[in-house]
Formats: C-alpha cells, structure tokens, sequence
C-alpha cells in the first residue's frame, strides 16, 4: 500500500507512521527525518537546510522533491510505504502524481488547543526517530523505544511552532482538497489518545 499521512504538525503522523510500518511492513519516509538526519550529520544538504528548518519554513520543492523520488526507488518501498510529511504542498502533490500513483492519503485531522497541548511536550528521540509525550513519559530522559537520549526539536519552540502552523494552513492544508478531488482522501479524527486514533486508522483503511 502507498499512503501519505496528512495533518497539521502535532498532528500524530510521525506517531501513527511509526506503528503502521510494523503493522504493514513497510517504510515510513518521513522527510523531516531525512533533513534531521542531514543536520546532525552536516552534510551540504544540512547545511542547507538548517536555517530553514530552524526558521519553521518549508524547504524548496526542487530539493525536497528530488529526494523523495531517489527515496522511493529504493528496492524496500517496492510494496508501499508511508509518507509523512510528504508531499507539502501542491507543486509535491502533483510531482508525486506524476511519478507514482498513491492508494490514498490519511487526513489527521486534529483541532488547533490538541497542537499546541502534543508540540509543547513532545520529546523526539534523533536515534530512533521516536516521539514521545511529557505526559506518558514522567521524568524519563531517554527513549523508551531504543534508550536514546531524548531531546526537544529545535523547531517545537513557541515562535517557530507558530510559524510551521501558519505554513501549514497556507501551503500544506490545500493538499486536502487535492486528494478529495482525486477520490484518495480519507479523513480521521485525530484527537484523542494513540491507540484509539489509531484504530481509526486502520478501520478507516480496511473500508
Ligand atoms: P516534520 O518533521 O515533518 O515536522 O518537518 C520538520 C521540518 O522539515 C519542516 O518544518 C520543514 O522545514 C522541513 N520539511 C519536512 N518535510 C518537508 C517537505 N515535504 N517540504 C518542505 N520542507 C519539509
């Protein structure tokens, strides 16, 4: 299955991508793991990427594209994967249409007080790509997945979260009508805890 989850940040992709990829044995191709990674490791491409991401502004389509496209080739996503993350904006959506064509894609939809409740306590761990919430983790300070050390994103701060909020609206929350309109889109409420978002998920792709 090809399935790209769509939501605002804070949303729960990461989260839900996370357990559908041992559930259905398949990748999850998150791209803002793809640009950490890069980051952590300096390379050129994180080099040019930081400000960016820092700033909570997307990366440009020709890059972000590019990537995704030599990603997607790769022999482990011949049976499907998860996206998440991408595509971001209509010029991803339609350079994704035009090189693979999707099964569907899963709207997360979360309301806005949810956001700002799961972005102010999130805890990422870089090793395992992992997310975490204050609120199940206690005083833990490493992950409970791999025992790495866990950190706050840099751009879960208060400014850059705002601004990731108004990308998204503007740029990214468009894709919705996008998916609708090729009869791929399928909705889920996103409030409530993991499990029972993600029931809803996999409810919602049986039908
Ligand atoms: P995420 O982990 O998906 O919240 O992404 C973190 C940051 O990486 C975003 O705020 C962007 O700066 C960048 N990024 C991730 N995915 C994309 C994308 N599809 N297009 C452009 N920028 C992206």
């Amino acid at each position: 299955m090809r399935i790209i989850l769509l939501g605002a940040p804070g949303s729960g992709k990461g989260t839900m991508a996370q357990k559908l990829t041992s559930e259905l044995n398949i990748p999850q191709i998150s791209t803002g793991d793809i640009f950490r990674k890069n980051l952590r490791e300096g390379t050129p491409l994180g080099l040019r990427v930081k400000d960016i991401m820092a700033s909570g502004a997307l990366v440009p389509d020709e890059i972000t594209i590019e990537i995704v496209k030599n990603r997607l080739i790769e022999p482990d996503c011949a049976n499907g994967y998860i996206l998440d993350g991408f595509p971001r904006s209509i010029a991803q959506a339609e350079a994704l249409d035009a090189f693979q064509s999707i099964d569907c894609a899963v709207n997360l939809d979360v309301d806005n007080e949810t956001v700002v409740k799961r972005l102010s306590g999130r805890r990422f761990c870089p090793d395992c790509s992992g997310t975490f919430h204050v609120s199940s983790l206690g005083n833990a300070k490493t992950c409970p997945q791999c025992g790495g050390k866990l950190i706050i994103r840099a751009d879960d701060s208060e400014e850059t979260v705002r601004e990731r909020l108004r990308v998204y609206e503007k740029t990214t929350f468009p894709l919705i009508e996008h998916y609708e309109k090729l009869g791929k889109l399928i909705t889920v409420d996103g409030n409530g805890g993991i499990d029972v978002v993600y029931r809803r998920i996999l409810d919602a792709l049986k039908k």
